[in-house]
């Protein structure tokens, strides 16, 4: 049997490792475990597990649409929010159409793009930062290999992947810079901004969740994707969204499958929206690991980047993969960033209090193999 061969080329997804018995810093989940009103809900949820679930999603997407102030035919619930970018690219994405996605960034958007067989073209990251500039330059000269010679038809952009906060740099994009985006693309190009990390942005000016449903409003070609799986601590039950125009709902919704987002997801989801004070704590636990992490890898003489989310990247002066496995021999995994574009990157969840006292001593250990250079 011949494989289609763009699929031929695909790897699987690198997840962030498990160890028995380690701490997981890998994966950026929340250290505080699920919202508790979510574990209570879905332990009820158990009992009607013999029933397929509301295959319209219609409690789920006006719970969503009450805490993100707009209406319930602007949001499509997933398997996650990776199914929602494998539902764009379904909905979207003919093959060789242009996409653009950042240099060093979350392998999913390349994941739709090449399973619809559209063409990714890289944009540069210098500095490990995504500009607007940098995205539009790229989207304004061309796909080098569609286009040849000067005066040649520029082939359009389908879309454009923006991760903001982006994973793995942890850095964001402001307000006024996706507006520069969205003004300076043509309304048929889809402007996809994944929000995965919003709910930890704290620098003022950076994307808000609300700002971003009012820029819906605007931008019938934006949106704006969500999930359940980091602050509210839902992983497992694979539940996230986007948020977007109406008519941009109903062409995605046409892809999706008839019960993509399981009952226990479901009710826990809704119960998860409602639990303020678990994400309010785990604000706080972010924000008080961060600073401390933060103060310990400069005292380790490790340069980092200033995260606006639950993990920090960090230069670990050496092959990624080898300092991922110094730090995971003292009890906690972290995410090597080689499959990032970032061979020498590390990046590591923030945690708890006790999970950073024994990170310490990984994170020691390291720069004991990992000398500076100065
Ligand atoms: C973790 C993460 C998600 C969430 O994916 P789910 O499928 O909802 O679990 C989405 N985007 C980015 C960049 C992430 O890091």
């Amino acid at each position: 049997m011949k494989i289609r061969s763009t699929i031929q080329k695909m790897t699987p997804y690198v997840a962030g490792e498990r160890r028995p018995g380690a701490i997981k810093l890998a994966s950026n989940e929340n250290p505080l475990g699920p919202s508790p009103l979510a574990m209570k809900a879905a332990a009820d949820a158990i009992q009607e597990m013999h029933i397929y679930p509301d295959g319209a999603l219609t409690e789920l997407r006006q719970a969503i649409a009450t805490a993100r102030n707009v209406t319930p035919d602007m949001v499509l619930p997933g398997n996650g929010s990776d199914e929602v970018l494998t539902m764009i690219g379904g909905a979207f994405f003919n093959p060789g159409d242009r996409v653009l996605i950042g240099a060093h960034t979350f392998s999913q958007y390349a994941f739709a793009a090449r399973l619809f067989d559209a063409r990714i073209q890289t944009v540069s990251m210098p500095d490990l930062r995504l500009t607007p500039r940098a995205i539009l330059d790229a989207a304004r000269t061309g796909d080098p290999a569609r286009t040849s010679g000067p005066g040649a038809p520029v082939n359009p952009v389908k879309a454009i992947f923006i991760c903001t906060p982006n994973n793995p740099t942890g850095l964001a994009f402001t307000m006024d810079e996706l507006v520069e985006v969205l003004d300076g693309v043509p309304a048929d190009t889809l402007v996809v901004v994944d929000h995965a990390y919003q709910e930890y942005a704290a620098r003022t000016g950076t994307t808000a969740v609300a700002d971003a449903s009012r820029l819906i409003n605007r931008y019938p070609n934006l949106i704006a994707l969500h999930t359940f799986s980091k602050i509210y601590g839902l992983a497992a039950n694979r539940v996230g969204y986007g948020l977007a125009a109406p008519q941009l709902i109903t062409d995605i919704n046409r892809v999706r499958l008839p019960f993509n987002v399981n009952s226990v997801g479901q009710t826990a989801a809704i119960a998860a929206l409602n639990d303020t004070d678990f994400v309010h704590k785990s604000l706080e636990v972010n924000a008080a690991g961060k600073k401390r992490m933060q103060r310990l890898l400069t005292e380790l003489g490790f340069t980092w980047l200033p995260t606006e989310a639950n993990f920090i990247c960090l230069d670990a002066r050496m092959d990624a993969q080898k300092a991922a496995d110094i730090v995971a021999q003292h009890g906690v995994t972290v995410r090597a960033l080689t499959s990032f574009g970032l061979p020498r990157h590390l990046r590591i969840t923030i945690g708890t209090d006790s999970q950073i006292d024994i990170l310490e001593q990984g994170l020691q250990a390291l720069a004991e193999r990992a000398p500076v250079v100065r």
